[in-house]
C-alpha cells in the first residue's frame, strides 16, 4: 500500500534521514521504532509532507506522493491532488490536536463534511459509529478540556478514521498520558489492528510492539538498521547497536 524509496531529508547541513526504504502491506501494522532524534517523527512527517523530503520516492498505492522537482528534489504536486493524498494517511500525533472550540462531535464531523462532502446527517451517523468504536459514544458533546488525555486520543483516532483514510499514521500516541491512561488508547489501536486496519506506529510501548506489530523497523541515526518480525529483531538481532537498544529496554 505504501512503499519508500531511498527517503532523505537534512535540515542544512545535518542530514536527519540517509535513505531509508521500506514497505507497508495492507493490513499490517509496522512498528516504527528508535532513539529519541533517530529521525522517527521526521519520516513520518515527511510521508504525508508536513515536510518536504529532499530525495527519495514515496508511493502510495503505486501512485507517486508528490513530483519530481527540477533540482532531483521533491515538490509537491498540484494542491488538490496532494490534499487527497495527505488524507489517506491519517496521522495522530502525541498531543490530540483536538480543536479546542468544538464538542468532540463536531471534532469528528468537521473534515467529513466539509472535505469530504458529507451531508451532516451522514458525518454524524458515521462520527457516532466511530464513538462506539473508540469507547467515547457518552461523550459526544463535551469540549476536549472536559476530557482526560486518553479519552481526548480516542476521539483524535476517531477524528482521523472519520477521513476514511488508507492508512493510519500513529506519532508516540501515548507518549504524552499519563500511565494510567496509555492502556485505553492501545485497547483502542489493538482493535483497529485486529479489524485489519493497516498502520504505521511510531511508540516506545515494546509490548504493543512485540503483541501487535507484524513487522518493527528500528531506525538509528536516520538510517533503518534493522526490520523484521518483532520477536526476531527484539531478542535475536545480530546488529549490535539494534541488540544494545533493545537489551537496554529489557
Ligand atoms: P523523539 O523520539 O524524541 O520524538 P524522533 O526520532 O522523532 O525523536 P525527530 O523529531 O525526527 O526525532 O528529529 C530527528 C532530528 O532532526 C533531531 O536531531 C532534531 O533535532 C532534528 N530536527 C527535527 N526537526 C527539525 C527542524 N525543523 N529543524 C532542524 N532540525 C530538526
Ligand atoms: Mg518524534
Amino acid at each position: 500500500i505504501l512503499r519508500i524509496e531511498d527517503l532523505r531529508k537534512s535540515y542544512g547541513v545535518f542530514e536527519v534521514l540517509k535513505g531509508i526504504s521500506f514497505d507497508v502491506y495492507p493490513r499490517q501494522v509496522v512498528g516504527l521504532l528508535g532513539r529519541s532524534g533517530s529521525g522517527k517523527s521526521t519520516l513520518l512527517r515527511c510521508l504525508n509532507f508536513l515536510e518536504q523530503p529532499n530525495a527519495g520516492r514515496i508511493f502510495l498505492e503505486q501512485e507517486e506522493v508528490g513530483v519530481r522537482s527540477a533540482a532531483g528534489g521533491r515538490k509537491p504536486v498540484p494542491a488538490a491532488r496532494l490534499a487527497y493524498q495527505r488524507r489517506q494517511m491519517a496521522m495522530v500525533f502525541q498531543n490530540f490536536n483536538l480543536w479546542p472550540h468544538m464538542t468532540v462531535l463536531e471534532n469528528i464531523t468537521e473534515g467529513p463534511v466539509k472535505v469530504l462532502g458529507l451531508s451532516k446527517d451522514e458525518a454524524v451517523a458515521e462520527a457516532r459509529s466511530l464513538l462506539v468504536k473508540v469507547g467515547m459514544e457518552t461523550k459526544e458533546d463535551q469540549y476536549p478540556i472536559r476530557l482526560s488525555g486518553g479519552q481526548q486520543q480516542r476521539v483524535a483516532i476517531a477524528r482521523a478514521l472519520a477521513m476514511r483514510p488508507r492508512l493510519m499514521l500513529f506519532d508516540e500516541p501515548t507518549s504524552s498520558l499519563d500511565p494510567e491512561l496509555v492502556a485505553e488508547v492501545l485497547k483502542v489501536m489493538r482493535d483497529l489492528a485486529d479489524a485489519g486496519t493497516t498502520m504505521l506506529v511510531v511508540t516506545h510501548e515494546m509490548a504493543f510492539a512485540r503483541d501487535v506489530c507484524d513487522r518493527v523497523l528500528l531506525l538509528h541515526e536516520g538510517q533503518l538498521i534493522e526490520q523484521g518480525p518483532p520477536a526476531e529483531v527484539m531478542l535475536q538481532s545480530q546488529n549490535p547497536v539494534a541488540a544494545s537498544f533493545f537489551a537496554g529496554l529489557r
